[in-house]
């Protein structure tokens, strides 16, 4: 049997009446609206989850930015700047989708290892609440572009802690061989300058190890080495006021048993008695993750000499996380099947020519039928974001659901529209 709620997390995605619903919207009807394959959002789960976040930390001055990697759709940003959310975003696209969904500059952090002198331009012009610097190139950059606006920019460093993340290798982030941040050795050295260049206010440290934590222990060493340094920059009389410590709490998509968060806030609250900073807080994948899921339709079953593959109509340009981490992500059908069943290994693979295409390898599934929906879940977060149009697929369409409404939120492009973004050069044009 499968259960009629699929993630503890998550009751907003959960059968009714043998259908599988996001709240109160069986996704049969989003398909039949939107057509295959499409991502469906709960924007109640998303609301929930932030409000959990932000509740974890009353009463401690903290501020919410929600990472806007993680699921970057206008409409998602807007349902959590409608919370009072603030953003964290990593290039000028997502500052600008920050401003476009209602979060004003001065609650947006930039983050990123590359930002270029026309973003922090932009940035600055866009009266941004910090950015995190994380070179002492990108320092003396920043420094040159806010004297030419006639401006101070408040400014975080984010170091290197060295700490092993304990999750997949392609998302840690804070080990010192990883391209992130400042090593904390140098640390003391760039703090001295930030704290002498003009247009730069030094006011934070920042550090984020890694995505999909499943850990406290990591947070904790990570953070204890930060505050470390916070006191020792304090001692030599550089006195900072604000402490980001980033995102990556994971989420559960198989078994996995991350911290809740409170668990998580509370080692924080532990760690900071007695200091007197603002803190950050820049999570992604914990408000967006489990709130998702892509829906796809059987195109044909095949069985192999060894393998029983179900081909669907989604594919790694749709959701690469399968492919790209080799991540798990639970796969049910749309309609619940009647009675028991018996689950057999199977392959759910897509259209892409790519042996990589696969959502799933010799799992054990419920039999499914061509023509059937499936629902790949645990899907809101890097997700959509990370679509393309390999293969000159149109990637899936995205709905958010609101109690028994849904809109379409983003429209899956036109075959002209994918054609018409490139040039004939001019000595084949006419031909
Ligand atoms: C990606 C990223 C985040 C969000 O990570 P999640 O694992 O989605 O919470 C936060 N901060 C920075 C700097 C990031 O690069």
């Amino acid at each position: 049997m499968i259960a009629p709620i699929l993630h503890p997390d998550t009751p907003e995605i959960a059968y009714r009446n043998g259908e599988l619903c996001v709240e109160d919207v069986p996704l049969s009807r989003i398909a039949a609206a939107a057509g295959t394959p499409f991502y469906a959002y709960s924007a109640g789960a998303i609301e929930r989850r932030y409000r959990h976040f932000a509740a974890a930390f009353a009463g401690r001055a903290a501020r919410l930015c929600y990472s806007v990697k993680a699921n970057s759709n206008l409409s998602v940003i807007a349902t959590l700047a409608a919370l009072g959310a603030g953003a964290d975003v990593v290039s000028e696209g997502e500052f600008r989708r920050a401003l476009a969904a209602g979060i004003p500059g001065n609650r947006i952090v930039f983050s990123g290892i590359g930002k270029s002198a026309a973003e922090l331009e932009f940035a600055v012009a866009h009266d941004v609440f910090q950015i995190n610097v994380e070179s002492r190139g990108e320092l003396e950059a920043l420094s040159a572009v806010a004297r030419r606006a006639g401006r101070t920019v408040a400014v975080a460093i984010r170091v290197n802690p060295d700490v092993d993340a304990r999750t997949h290798h392609k998302i840690a982030t804070g080990k010192k061989e990883n391209k992130f941040g400042i090593d904390l050795a140098h640390a003391p050295d760039v703090f001295a300058e930030a704290a002498s260049l003009p247009g730069i206010a030094l006011k934070g440290l920042a550090v984020h190890i890694g995505s999909q934590l499943t850990a406290l222990g990591p947070f904790e060493i990570a953070f204890s080495r930060v505050i470390e340094l916070f006191r020792a920059l304090a001692a030599r009389g550089i006195r900072l006021e604000r402490l980001d410590f980033g995102g990556g709490i994971g989420i559960r998509y198989r078994d996995e048993t991350p911290p809740t968060i409170d668990e998580y806030a509370g080692v924080i609250r532990q760690m900071t008695r007695g200091l007197d900073v603002e803190l950050a807080f820049e999570p992604g994948r914990y408000i967006v993750g489990n709130a998702g899921v892509l829906a796809t339709r059987v195109l044909y079953l095949k069985d192999g000499v060894t393998r029983h593959f179900v081909i669907v109509d989604a594919a790694m340009n749709d959701l690469l996380r399968p492919t790209l981490y080799d991540a798990w992500h639970d796969i049910v059908p749309v309609r619940a099947p009647e009675g028991a069943f018996h689950a057999t290994p199977q392959s759910v693979v897509g259209p892409v020519c790519e042996t990589g295409d696969a959502f799933a390898l010799d799992r054990p599934l419920p039999p499914f039928r061509p023509g059937e929906l499936m629902a790949i879940l645990s899907a809101g977060a890097y997700g959509a974001v990370m679509s393309s149009s390999y293969n000159t697929r149109p990637p899936a369409a995205e709905v958010l659901v609101r109690g028994g409404d849904f809109a379409v939120i983003r429209e899956r492009p036109s075959y002209d529209e994918l054609l018409a973004r490139d040039r004939m050069a001019p000595w084949l044009a006419g031909r």
